[in-house]
């Protein structure tokens, strides 16, 4: 596993590794809005797939993780956190509070601006050998802020299929507790831990898996726990 540092470099709008920062995406395409309030979303971190992350996404891929900046809930869609299949399109099955997105190799722009809720930061990886726990149907790694490796599963875990066939692998986890520092003209986040940091998800331990043939690049899906 590669742990995920956040560093005091500050990210312009270049810098495609980043916490908050300027926002990487096909040519033209706009920044997700909230399905409930129309607010658009928060990008609270981005990165480049690397092939020494070891996780099954092509080199080159680019996660981007967005939120809206008052609605943070978990995801509530049943079949994360049950044994039922994702629905067709389960990209738009949830409440579309978030969005999360793994675009394959292409051609990916910034608009030049940057997030105006989260402090711009770039990500530093460094690979980190980590402690499994092996229990018979699974295995428990470590609960930072990392990319590939076991997840830290704690109450439950995402085993599912996506509806193309193929595995959703996991790609990185956020910690319980973690926060984003916000820019000086953010205001609050509701329901937050911190006057002066964002929280994801409510500031649960959040896993993010995606479809292994990255049939779209919304087949991602996120999972709480704490
Ligand atoms: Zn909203
Ligand atoms: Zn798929």
């Amino acid at each position: 596993m590669h742990l995920v540092t956040v560093t005091d470099t500050n990210a312009d709008a270049n810098c495609r590794d980043t916490v908050g920062g300027s926002l990487f995406m096909p040519p033209g395409k706009p920044v997700p809005r909230c399905r409930i309030c129309d607010a658009k979303m928060v990008l609270f971190f981005q990165f480049d797939v690397r092939s020494r992350f070891e996780i099954p996404f092509k080199e080159g891929s680019h996660l981007l993780v967005f939120m809206c900046p008052t609605h943070n809930e978990p995801p509530s869609l049943p079949s994360i956190y049950d044994n039922s299949p994702l629905p067709e399109s389960y990209w738009d099955a949830d409440d579309g509070h978030f969005s999360l997105l793994l675009f394959p190799p292409t051609e990916l722009k910034s608009n030049g601006q940057l997030d105006a809720y989260i402090a711009p930061y770039s990500l530093a990886f460094e690979r980190s050998q980590e402690e499994i726990q092996d229990f018979d149907d699974f295995k428990v790694g470590s609960y930072d802020f990392k990319i590939g490796g076991v997840p830290g599963w704690m109450n439950y875990r995402i085993a599912k299929q996506c509806t193309c066939g193929g595995e959703m692998s996991f790609i990185c986890q956020t910690p319980d507790g973690f926060g984003f520092k916000q820019t000086t003209n953010a205001p609050e986040q509701p329901d937050s831990f911190s006057s002066s940091e964002y929280c994801l998800f409510l500031g649960n331990q959040v896993y993010i898996l995606a479809c292994n043939r990255q049939c779209d690049p919304r087949a991602v899906i996120a999972g709480c726990d704490n």
